[in-house]
């Protein structure tokens, strides 16, 4: 007999979990990774930035599966009012450059799931080559789920798709510098109001160049964005995230679905 209780001593010792079957789990705080494509294509990816449709829906199938949920950068903000990170894991889904691709095949695959995702213009390109047009723009940017909410939002990636840091030598002083920063933020944001509904409240750095500068900053913010996408490789897991620098994880041409577990600790 005293055996016994020594044994359960021992295992309630090793194993302080396992007595406490009758208590509820708390819910764990997730992470929120942010996941970068550009373009897609119907057959094998050809080059490190573009990703096949088939590999794109293993990614949602991923997502799927391990019940992260799928949010837009807006939701960030309520979380960090919120002052806690939710539930469960969480992924923002984002699109560069603006290749056509996303209209014929982005977001038939999109609306299959009902995911949200935002679309980085690079604004001098639309319409030109194989990018996608504005009149494919404001269909997708009108498109509305039950209850009025636009699923796919648009953002700048800027006019040029200059390096807006790297580039700074290129410019006399400040003045000019910012001349500069303003076109790339302001002028990019006026056109693409033109095309949707809404206001253009996020950017996507080119190349990442930039992250964290002041200036680069300074310029977003006197333009009206609210939110700036990096390219720095690491999941959010603060409620407070700083919404000039969130990080993104770039998914290339061979990058495995379950790469997205790493960041999120699954
Ligand atoms: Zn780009």
């Amino acid at each position: 007999m005293k055996g016994i209780y020594l044994t359960l001593i021992i295992s309630i010792l090793l194993f302080p979990g396992c007595y406490r079957y009758d208590e509820p789990e708390p819910a764990d705080e997730g992470k929120i990774i942010v996941l970068m494509y550009h373009r897609i294509t119907s057959g094998e990816a050809t080059n490190l930035y573009e990703r096949s449709i088939e590999n794109l829906k293993k990614d949602f199938e991923y997502l799927k599966k391990h019940n992260i949920n799928v949010i837009s950068f807006n939701d960030l903000a309520e979380i960090k009012v919120s002052g806690k990170m939710p539930a469960g894991n969480s992924a923002i889904l984002t699109f560069d450059d603006g290749d056509n691709s996303w209209f014929s095949l982005v977001q038939p695959l999109l609306k299959e799931y009902r995911y949200k995702a935002t679309f980085f213009l690079w604004v001098y390109m639309i319409g030109r080559n194989s990018f996608i047009g504005w009149d494919d723009v404001q269909q997708m940017s009108y498109y509305t789920l039950e209850g009025g909410v636009h699923p796919f939002i648009f953002g700048s990636h800027s006019f040029s798709h200059a390096y807006l840091n790297a580039d700074r030598s290129k410019f006399q002083d400040l003045n000019e510098y910012n001349r500069f920063l303003d076109y790339e933020f302001g002028e990019s944001k006026r056109i693409i109001e033109e095309h949707i509904p809404g206001k253009v409240e996020v950017f996507a750095l080119p190349f990442g160049d930039g992250a964290g500068d002041e200036n680069i900053i300074s310029a977003a913010e006197r333009n009206g964005y609210k939110f700036i996408r990096t390219s720095i490789q690491t999941a959010i897991d603060i409620p407070d995230q700083d919404f000039f620098q969130i990080p993104a994880i770039p998914v290339l041409d061979n990058t495995q679905s379950d790469a997205i577990g790493n960041y999120l600790g699954i």
